[in-house]
């Protein structure tokens, strides 16, 4: 692994969007981390969590069996701060590349009936979930991507300098 990045993004200067967080060589094959960023932290209200486990279920899905781009996607799962998601790719794709993808993912969140595999044998938490809100989430996230979808801003990440701890260690979030 190398190409590890030095800078973590400055979550007072970022706005929702489709981002490169990092991008690794794997045995000589490139993997992308992008930050699928749906609120903007600490200023709008996170997703509720319940919803945040419904859209993990409900775009998982729709990502691993998309027939472009099923092949592709390495993991899909929630942030802990619960403000977006973490999409990993085969490929070192700009963001804009992977916009139609995921603007098609979230629209598609209007159509779902039930959350798939929310049942005790298919998820760890069967009960947390919440369709209605996910929902709301999803619209709103992609009525945003397709207003933006020409404002550059949206697929730039901003940058500060990784935070150092106390004891001397480099921090990372994720
Ligand atoms: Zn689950």
């Amino acid at each position: 692994m190398d190409l590890i990045p030095s800078f973590s993004v400055d979550h007072t200067k970022i706005i929702p969007g489709i981002f490169t967080s990092r991008v690794d060589d794997v045995n000589g094959s490139k993997i992308t981390t992008y930050d699928i960023r749906v609120t903007k932290p600490n200023v709008e209200p996170a997703v509720d969590v319940a919803a945040m486990h419904s859209l993990e279920h409900i775009i998982a899905t729709y990502l691993r069996n998309d027939p472009e781009w099923k092949d592709e996607v390495i993991y899909w799962g929630p942030m802990g701060c619960l403000t977006g998601f973490y999409l990993i790719l085969k490929g070192s794709r700009a963001p804009k590349e992977i916009f139609d993808l995921l603007y098609r993912a979230f629209d598609s969140v209007k159509n779902s009936e039930e959350v798939p595999g929310s049942t005790a044998e298919n998820c760890g938490n069967c009960l947390m979930h919440n369709l209605p809100i996910a929902k709301w989430h999803a619209a709103k996230f992609a009525a945003y991507l397709k207003e933006n979808e020409n404002n550059d801003l949206i697929f730039e990440y901003p940058k500060t300098e990784r935070l150092v701890t106390d004891d001397g260690r480099q921090f990372f979030d994720s």
